[in-house]
């Protein structure tokens, strides 16, 4: 397709299906009739309405009209999707260890990936070991991680980590999740992250902004916060693809389901995706369904 042509878009209301509603101007008398017909065909055919009860929070339970968001054969199929295309996909922050990855990761709090690679290759040039951060007070390290956005509290979090590391887990990165979240600015997505990329241990699946914005999207949660979306999330993707998922997940953000208008014409997920913030859909829109 030539360069800012954007195809029609598929009106939300079902116009695309043809879909007309015929409208004859009628008196007050005869539609008044009219109405009445309506409402007593609507009382034979329709059963009296119980009183409505509130839908199930949990994606888990959200089964309308024998659709189900997280049924395993469309849970399998968005798996199937992500993977033919991101296959290979890695962690995009650079690091050579342990902790340099838990490094990044805390820098990368508020930050994009690309702004800490700009960083962080200068920072373990200067700063070689755990130890040699852990010899630092929180004030030396603020500019070198100041163009990473609050680096006040990054510097803090980072020196913290690095003496309990030194103090408590002999120098090294404790490979256990318990012990992770003991480090100062360490929560689950940075010590998944670790786990994860570093240590190849599916311990949870990493929830960012990416995975946030794109699970509810894809209505695998209606949850907003990060905990209790991983917990759906590992409900119902198979323990293997914890890791591969988050990957993939941010993958996608970054390429075409962006925050502000993602690029739903050119998202191969596009039609069994029901978002109520796409920006073009041949399927219908969920409202709900949003990021
Ligand atoms: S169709 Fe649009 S909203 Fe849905 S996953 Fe693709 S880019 Fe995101």
């Amino acid at each position: 397709m030539s360069r800012g042509v954007v195809p029609r878009q598929p009106a939300r209301t079902g116009r695309q299906d043809k879909v007309r509603i015929a409208r004859t101007p009628v008196s007050a008398k005869s539609e008044s009739k009219h109405t009445a017909r309506i409402q007593s065909a609507s009382a034979k055919t329709t059963p009296a309405r119980k009183k409505a009860t509130p839908p199930a929070k949990s994606a888990t339970a959200a089964k309308v009209n024998g659709y189900n968001p997280v049924a395993p054969e469309r849970v399998q199929e968005i798996l199937k999707r992500l993977n033919d295309l991101y296959p290979d996909v890695t962690c995009a922050l650079t690091h050579a260890s342990a902790w340099e990855l838990l490094v990044a990761t805390i820098l990368s709090a508020q930050s994009t990936d690309v702004n800490v690679n700009r960083v962080t290759p200068e920072l373990f040039r200067k700063y070689p070991s755990v130890q040699a951060f852990a010899a630092l007070t929180p004030e030396q390290l603020e500019p070198d991680v100041r163009s990473t956005g609050f680096f006040r509290n990054k510097s803090k979090s980072v020196i913290g980590a690095a003496k309990k590391i030194v103090a408590e887990f002999g120098g090294q990165v404790p490979e256990d999740i318990e012990k992770l979240l003991t480090l100062p600015g360490v929560a689950r997505k940075t010590a998944n992250v670790v786990l994860g990329s570093w240590f190849k241990r599916a311990e949870g699946v990493v929830v960012d902004t990416h995975v946030h914005r794109i699970s509810r999207r894809l209505e695998l949660t209606k949850e907003n916060d990060p905990q209790k979306i991983e917990k759906d999330l590992m409900k119902i993707l198979p323990r293997e693809r914890w890791i591969l998922f988050s990957h993939q997940i941010i993958w996608h953000g970054r390429k075409l389901c962006i925050a502000r208008k993602p690029k739903c014409a050119e998202c191969a997920l596009e039609n069994i995706c029901h978002a109520g913030d796409k920006t073009w859909s041949t399927v219908e829109i969920h409202k709900n369904a949003k990021g």
